[in-house]
C-alpha cells in the first residue's frame, strides 16, 4: 500500500466528521464526460460560448436555440453509477462519510445509495415547469420524447427549465453546502479540477484554516498546494475500492 493511501486510510478511521466534495471526474469511469478534461466540451466549443448559451438569461429570450444546444451536448446518456459512486455510498452506510457535496447534475450519487448528497448544481433528469403558479415536475423522459424542440407543461403550457443551475443563477443550498464543507474536519475532494464557484471557494476558505483535506484526481487542481494528500489517478473506483477494503469494514 503506498505511503498515500495508507495515511488516507488512517485518517478517514479517526475523523468524525468526513465531507466529501465531487466533480464531473467522479462519473467519468461511468461514462459521462467530463467539461475540462481532453476532450470536454469547454475545449471543443469554447468555455465563453457555453457561458453565453448555458446562461439563464438567454434561457428566458432564446428557448428555442437555448433548447437546441442543451439537447445537443448537455443531455447525458442513461448510465449506471461507477464503481466511485458505489464505494461512497458505502462510506457513508458504514459511518466513515457523514455527507457528500457534488457539483454533478447526473444524480448517480443518490442512484447508487447515498443518502446525504447536496447535488448544488441540480439534477438534469428533472424538469420544471417555469409558470409560477404550477412549477410541475418532469423526468427526463418527457422532454427527450416531447415533439418540439421546446418542452412544455403538459398541465399549463408553460416551458420547462432544467432543473440545473444555469450561468447567472445561484447555487442550490448555499449555505448549507458551505455550513458542511466548513465543519467538516477531514475534507476529500474527488475529481474536480476546483475551478468552478462558489463550490471550490468554500474548498479554498476551508484550506486557509486546516490542512486536513485529500484530493483525489486525474491531473492537477488549484489547490494541490493545500492539500495534505493529492492522489493522482483516473482509477477512482479501484482506488476507493482498496481504501474500503482498508478500512476493513464495520470497525468504526
Ligand atoms: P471539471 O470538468 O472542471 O474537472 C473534472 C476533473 O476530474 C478534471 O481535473 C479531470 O482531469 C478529472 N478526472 C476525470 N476523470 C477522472 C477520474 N476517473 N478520476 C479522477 N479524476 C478524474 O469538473 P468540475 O470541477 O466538476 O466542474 C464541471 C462543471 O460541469 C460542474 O459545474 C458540473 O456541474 C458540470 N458537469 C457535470 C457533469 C456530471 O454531472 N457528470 C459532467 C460534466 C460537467
Amino acid at each position: 500500500m503506498s505511503r498515500e493511501i495508507e495515511l488516507t486510510v488512517n485518517m478517514l478511521a479517526k475523523s468524525k466528521n468526513t465531507v466529501v466534495v465531487t466533480g464531473a471526474g467522479i462519473s467519468t469511469e461511468a461514462g459521462i464526460p467530463d467539461f475540462r478534461g481532453e476532450n470536454g466540451i469547454y475545449r471543443r466549443l469554447g468555455e465563453n460560448r457555453i457561458m453565453g448559451i448555458i446562461n439563464i438569461d438567454f434561457f428566458r429570450s432564446n428557448p428555442l436555440e437555448f433548447y437546441n444546444f442543451y439537447r445537443e451536448h448537455f443531455m447525458f446518456p442513461a448510465v449506471e453509477p461507477s464503481k466511485a459512486h458505489y464505494m461512497l455510498a458505502r462510506l457513508e452506510a458504514e459511518g466513515f462519510v457523514k455527507s457528500i457535496i457534488t457539483q454533478n447534475i447526473d444524480n448517480l450519487h443518490q442512484k447508487a445509495g447515498s443518502k446525504k448528497v447536496i447535488p448544488v448544481h441540480g439534477n438534469s433528469e428533472r424538469f420544471i415547469c417555469t409558470a409560477r403558479h404550477c412549477q410541475k415536475s418532469y423526468d427526463s423522459n418527457y422532454v427527450k420524447n416531447s415533439t418540439g424542440i421546446i418542452p412544455y407543461c403538459s398541465d399549463c403550457g408553460g416551458i420547462l427549465k432544467p432543473d440545473v443551475i444555469l450561468f447567472g443563477e445561484q447555487i442550490y443550498n448555499y449555505m448549507d453546502a458551505r455550513d458542511r464543507i466548513l465543519g467538516a474536519r477531514l475534507l476529500i475532494v474527488i475529481g474536480s479540477s476546483l475551478t468552478v464557484y462558489p463550490l471550490a471557494g468554500f474548498v479554498k476558505e476551508f484550506s486557509t484554516f486546516t490542512q486536513d483535506m485529500i484530493i483525489i484526481n486525474k491531473g492537477r487542481t488549484q489547490l494541490d498546494h493545500a492539500a495534505i494528500i493529492k492522489i493522482n489517478t483516473g482509477h477512482t473506483g479501484d482506488l476507493l475500492e482498496h481504501i474500503v477494503n482498508c478500512l476493513q469494514m464495520g470497525g468504526k
